[in-house]
Order: C-alpha cells, then structure tokens, then sequence
C-alpha cells in the first residue's frame, strides 16, 4: 500500500512525486517507458545527444519574486540538484524574408527594440504589453482554478468573471488583428509553437501567458534535460518511493467509487499496486481510457468534446565542427517562409514546412562535451500519419511509413541547408521523429505535441480540472495546465497539494 501512485514520469509526475515525497509520503512512480522523464527525456545516437521537449525553460533563473519561481522549486525539490544556464540574448530570433528580430530580456528591453525598429508603431506596441500584462493576470486565475476544490473554483470564476471572459474567449489572430503592420504582426505572433495552436485557434491569454513567462530570460539545464528526472527521482526514493520503468498502467482500480490503485502490466505479468490516491498524468483521453466506461459520464462527455492539437516533425542533426564559427548560437531561430506566420503544414511530404523552429541545444549546455547538435522543428498536421498513430511502439514500420518519413526528412535537411548554408556541410547525421514517434514512446493521443488543442473551448472545459468526479483521482500533465515544463510541473504540485495541503506554500510562493 503506498501514500499515492504516480503514473507517468514526465515533469508532471516526478513534481507530484517529489513533492509529496518532501512531505513524507511514500510514492510509486509508473512508467510506462524505459526511460523516465517523458518529454524531458534524452536520446543518444553515436556521440551525439538529442534532447525531445526542452528547448529552453521558464522562470528558473537565479532571481527573485516569480521570475525565479520555477528554479526556486526544483532547488527545493531537489536540494540544489539542479542548475539552469541562461540562453543569453537574444533567446529567440524572428527570421522572416528579408527580416530578421532578436527577442532580448527584460521585457523592458525587447520592448525598446520593438519601438525602435517600428518607430510609427509606438501606440500599437504599448497597448500590445498593456494587453499581455491583463491577459496574464487572468491566465493565473483560470489557471488556478483547475488546482481548487470546485467551491472555491465556482466562487474565483464569479468574483472575476467579467475579466476572464473579457480574455479567455479571444484568439490571438483577433488581437493580432488589431496591429496594421504586417511585420510587427508578425514578430509578436510568431512563437505560437510554444503551445502549439495557430492563431486563429490559440486563445490570448496562452500566448500571453507563454511568451509573456521568457521576459524573465530563457534557460537551460546544466547536464542536459534528462538531468530534471535524474534529480527529482532521488527525494522520490530517499522518502521510501520508487520509480518503476516498463510499468505499463492498463486500469485505475475504482472500488466503491473511489479510486484504489492501478492495474499494472510489467515484464509480461499482470499485477495491482493500492494507494489512497492516484494521480494520473497520462492526459485526460488515456485516463479515461483506463477508467470503468460505465464512470463519470458527464467527466466523459465533455472531454470528447476536446481534441489533440497539432503535431510537430522533428529533424535531429549532429555535427561535425565549430558550429558556433559556422553561424550558430544559443538562440533558438523561428524561421517562416513567409509573412503569414499562422500556416499550418498540411502536406508534409509535398511542401516546404511555412515555418521551423531551429535550435543548437549543445551551444545552450555549459556542460556539453560531445559534438554538436541541432533540433530542427516543424509543426504539422498529423493526419498525414493517420494510417500508422495507433501502431504498437514494438510494431514494425510499414514501408510506407518509412517512404513517407525519408522523403519529409530530405526536404527538411534541403530546407535547413537553403536557411544555414554554412552549417549544411557540417552534418554528419541526421535522424526525423514524426508524431508516430511521439505517440509510441510518451502515447500522447494522435501524437500531438502538447496534448489537447489550445483553444478557447478548452479554457472553459471542467473536463480538465486535478480533482476528478472520481473521488482519489487526481489529473495532472500539461492537458491540465497548458504546455510546457514549468507549467506541467505546476499542475504536479497542484495535484500533491490536493493530497498534502501544506504543499500549497510552495504554491503561493510563486
Ligand atoms: C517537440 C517538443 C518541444 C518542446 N519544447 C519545449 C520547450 O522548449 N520548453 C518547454 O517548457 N516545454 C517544451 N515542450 C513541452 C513540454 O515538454 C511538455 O509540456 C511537458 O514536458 C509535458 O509534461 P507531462 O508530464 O505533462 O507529460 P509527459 O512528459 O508526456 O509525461 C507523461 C508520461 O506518462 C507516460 N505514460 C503514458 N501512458 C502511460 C501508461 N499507461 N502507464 C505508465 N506511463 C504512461 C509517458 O510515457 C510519459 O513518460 C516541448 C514538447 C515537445 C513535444
């Protein structure tokens, strides 16, 4: 019998973990992988080392107030395990044709050069920041309210329910409609990859609140990402828990009506591990899945009525050489073919990708030692994969699959080369994940990069709330809190704070 039971090891997982494992509780962590960490998982092909779903991070660098909330936490978590790097500045480069714009910290200072560079523009970008600064206010408290009991939930969306509805129902293509210039447009859209959702989808308050949390500067894990579950593991196992890989969770064990444990299938057998809570982090489609179908109807129903967002390829480069002389730097590069930075790439195997997102993750990690590496990113429709997203992770590949996946892999290396012609003969191999890689080894639902769409219907959705209508199960994971590491990571600790209340100090000391 343990205190609760973890199931999935991504960031989400190991901070729930972790964090009631500070409090003295004993907790089993499943895995359904080989390896822990989920999307902060890293990957090895000869020398060279591949990081999945870290690029650069939020609000842990060295600072006070909420700019350092994030580091501080993970100290906490982990006494002092783990160190971040700044990525420098600029930490994200705007490339359109014939364009180019560097997104410096503070935000003090990106908005200087915002003014300078579009000089006629000066009231435009003011009511932009003055807007950001209202629509992260209301993120917080929407966001807050997934992590409360339902009556105080009810009373916090009463009390400020004009602002939230005032914000949480506006996309970012209609608040980008509001800026005449087309540049400017587009340097302040351009980063809708951070969460995956084009604009005519992706609410404000999202954008705001993603792109809004680098005005404190981006970061980097000192070691590699892999090195946030290595460190959050260790307060898991001092406290008596275990994290268990190759566990694969088939059921939620619900005896009268309140959740008891997991059904586990491991090295072929089939067994039960009991708690008296279990926090889910595999995403509310696969939770549900492994739920009696006869339970929570209404839970049921409104999350059929959300959908996966969009996918992502991902080509991987490995170098050989002084990248860094070659033109390269800690800043990540959105690079979009053209003006309209909203396309979607429908056809993955026919076109050019509108638009990639490059990052040199070995020039971000003061301790890498290895050769270089590059992460070359498109954000795709995954119903060019449908045939293959439900194939076991063990299945072999269809040729087809394997055609479709070469083709889309030479076109992209094309187009990197056309964009760094410099870095082009430097690569010495190259590898592509598509969203059926994703789906096989984290089981995100069609392969989708951060799980549900971000939309305005899913703000409003009480589908994905941490205390579930199942009385013992929590949800956590970034379907609960929006994408990225910081955020899943706080819907982790809202789930152990739900389970150990104390926790809430590290909450409100955000
Ligand atoms: C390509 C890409 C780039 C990204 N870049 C960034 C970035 O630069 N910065 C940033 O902050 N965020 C980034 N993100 C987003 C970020 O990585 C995620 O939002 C976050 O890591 C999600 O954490 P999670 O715990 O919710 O889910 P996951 O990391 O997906 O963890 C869920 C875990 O559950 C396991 N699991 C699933 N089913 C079962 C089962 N039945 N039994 C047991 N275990 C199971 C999975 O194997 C997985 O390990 C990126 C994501 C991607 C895909």
């Amino acid at each position: 019998m343990w205190d609760a039971i973890v199931v999935g090891s991504g960031i989400s997982g190991l901070t729930a973990a972790a964090a009631l494992a500070k409090r003295g509780r004993r907790v089993l962590v499943l895995e359904q992988h080989t390896v822990a960490g989920g999307l902060t998982q890293t990957f090895r092909r000869q020398d060279w080392v591949f990081a999945t779903g870290v690029h650069y991070l939020t609000d842990v660098g060295d600072k006070p107030g909420p700019a350092g909330s994030f580091g501080r936490l993970l100290r906490w978590l982990t006494d002092g395990e783990l160190q971040f790097a700044s990525c420098g500045d600029p930490y994200d480069i705007v490339r359109l044709p014939g364009f180019e714009f560097g997104i410096a910290h503070p935000q003090a200072a990106y908005r200087a050069a915002l003014h300078e560079r579009f000089a006629d523009q000066h009231a435009a970008i003011e009511r932009w920041f003055d807007d950001v600064a209202a629509a992260r206010h209301a993120a917080f408290a929407l966001m807050a309210a997934r992590g409360m009991p339902e009556w105080l939930a009810t009373g916090l969306r009463w009390w400020r329910g004009a602002e939230l509805r005032q914000w949480a129902g506006r996309t970012l293509a209609q608040r980008l409609g509001e800026i005449d210039d087309a540049r400017l447009r587009a340097v302040l859209g351009a980063r809708w990859g951070d969460y995956g959702a084009s604009p005519d989808v992706a609410p404000f308050v999202e954008h705001a609140l993603v792109t809004g949390s680098y005005d404190h500067g981006a970061y980097y894990p000192v070691g590699g990402p892999a090195r946030l579950a290595e460190a959050l593991r260790t307060p898991v196992e001092r406290a008596g828990g275990e994290l268990r890989l190759g566990a694969d969770v088939h059921e939620i064990v619900v005896e009268g009506g309140h959740a008891r444990g997991v059904r586990v299938i491991r090295d072929g057998r089939e067994h039960v591990e009991r708690a008296a809570h279990v926090i889910s982090t595999i995403g509310v489609g696969n939770t549900l899945a492994r739920l009696d179908a006869a339970l929570a109807p209404d839970w049921r129903a409104a999350a059929a009525r959300l959908r996966p967002g969009l996918a992502m390829v991902v080509l991987y480069l490995g170098f050989e050489g002084d990248i860094a002389a070659a033109g390269a730097s800690a800043a990540n590069v959105w690079l979009y073919e053209s003006d309209d930075i909203g396309a979607v790439w429908g056809a993955p195997a026919d076109d050019d990708a509108p638009g990639l997102f490059v990052s040199f993750p070995s020039l971000k990690d003061p301790a890498h030692d290895g050769p270089s590496t590059a992460e070359v990113l498109a954000v795709c429709d995954a119903r060019a994969f449908a045939p293959w997203l439900h194939a076991a992770p063990d299945e072999p590949r269809p040729e087809a699959y394997l055609a479709l996946k070469a083709w889309i892999e030479h076109r992209l290396l094309a187009q990197f080369g056309r964009h760094f012609p410099a870095l082009a003969p430097m690569v010495r191999l190259h590898e592509l994940s598509t969203p059926v890689t994703q789906h096989s080894f984290v089981r995100t639902p069609e392969g989708a990069t951060y799980g549900l769409e971000m939309s305005v219907e899913r703000l409003a959705s009480p589908a994905l709330n941490v205390r579930t209508p199942v009385p013992g199960l929590l949800l956590a994971g970034q379907d609960v809190s929006g994408a990225g590491v910081e955020a899943a990571s706080m819907s982790g600790l809202m789930a152990a704070a739900a389970i150990e209340p104390a926790l809430l100090r590290q909450l409100q000391g955000r």
